[in-house]
């Protein structure tokens, strides 16, 4: 498990109660417990705060060594988009975001395969952040590169295949202490009826506003309320009929159900959030996404425009409202 990321985790012993809180909240077990918290392994620590943040007398700190975010930028880059394809893409988020008046850009999302070189034109973030927030920042026109040691986020970097799971979370022990899930038994449901990509499969998450793409995208990510995820549903089926079997759960909503799932099942799926995406991003209480994996774009993009003649400005319009009396 251990990554060339490395913190500095300090503890103020003075305050620290020795409740062991932070031992047991660890995902990747850096600490044991021996008269007090021990650091054991700094070099697991992911930098998520998850000791600190439930640490009842905020004892801990957590610092990044900056040496250490260094070491990926070197890495080879390549353009890994056509400028027509940059085009067709650009064709696609305007067309989404004028039909459906989306209040974000639709985010494109490229998994970097192990060993393929880098895309050019993409920074990689100096801090660590959570993939839900480099979504975040992609939805707002900021484009962002994350190899494993720039997530901060052990279930998104394990999920997406960069890293491999850490035994917390591939027991489904961490959710239960998190008071997410009610039994071993559900936690471990949850937890394998998650895709989830073979660790160390990808190499980094490369995110981008879909207008300004900066490589070929997996999957394309929508930002908006449900009336705009209807038209987006709708569109999906316009030339097919078939209905939609959303796989929605209220865990792991940016990395599962609007990436992967997509990715792998090639359909469209929808997420209401997740706990971590929600309550470390932007995404607002009125919010939920789609992923729609890119082959079917085409179909979703000549769909919306479809829609776009008639019957959304006529849902707009309420056309069908009862008149109102007093
Ligand atoms: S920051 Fe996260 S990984 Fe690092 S010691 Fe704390 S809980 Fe463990
Ligand atoms: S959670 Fe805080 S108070 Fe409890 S053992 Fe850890 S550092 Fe000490």
């Amino acid at each position: 498990m251990a990554h060339d990321v490395s913190y500095s985790i300090s503890i103020n012993r003075d305050a620290c109660t020795k409740c062991g809180l932070c031992v047991k909240f660890c995902p990747t077990e850096v600490y044991e417990f021996e008269d007090g918290p021990q650091v054991m392994h700094p070099e697991w620590c992911w930098g998520c705060e998850t000791c600190s943040g439930n640490c009842p007398v905020d004892a801990i700190a957590i610092e990044v060594n900056p040496d250490a975010l260094a070491s990926e930028d070197d890495r080879p880059r390549a353009k890994l988009i056509d400028s027509e394809t940059a085009a067709l893409y650009k064709e696609w988020s305007d067309t989404l975001r004028e039909v459906l008046q989306l209040r974000w850009h639709p985010v494109g999302v490229r998994l970097i395969r192990a060993g393929e070189p880098y895309p050019e034109g993409v920074q990689i973030p100096k801090e660590r952040m959570r993939y839900c927030q480099s979504m975040m920042a992609a939805r707002r026109g900021v484009s962002l590169l994350m190899p494993a040691n720039r997530h901060s986020c052990p279930d998104g970097t394990s999920i997406l295949g960069l890293t491999e799971v850490p035994p917390k979370l591939a027991s489904g022990e961490i959710y239960i202490l998190f008071h997410k899930l009610d039994t071993q038994e559900a936690a471990s449901r949850m937890v394998n009826e998650r895709p989830m990509l073979e660790p160390y499969s990808m190499d980094a998450t490369c995110v981008f506003p879909l207008d300004d793409a900066k490589a070929t995208v997996d999957v394309v990510s929508v930002m908006g309320n449900p009336e705009q995820m209807m038209w987006l549903s709708m569109a999906t089926s316009y030339y097919t009929g078939h209905r939609h079997d959303f796989h929605a759960s209220g865990y792991n909503s940016h990395c599962v159900e609007v990436t992967l799932l997509p990715m792998r099942d090639k359909q469209i799926n929808i997420s209401f959030g997740c706990y971590g995406g929600r309550a470390s991003s932007d995404v607002g209480d009125d919010m939920m996404m789609m992923g729609i994996p890119v082959e079917l774009m085409p179909d979703v993009v000549r769909g919306v425009h479809e829609l776009s003649k008639r019957v959304i400005p006529q849902e707009r319009d309420k056309i069908y409202l009862p008149p109102l009396r007093g």
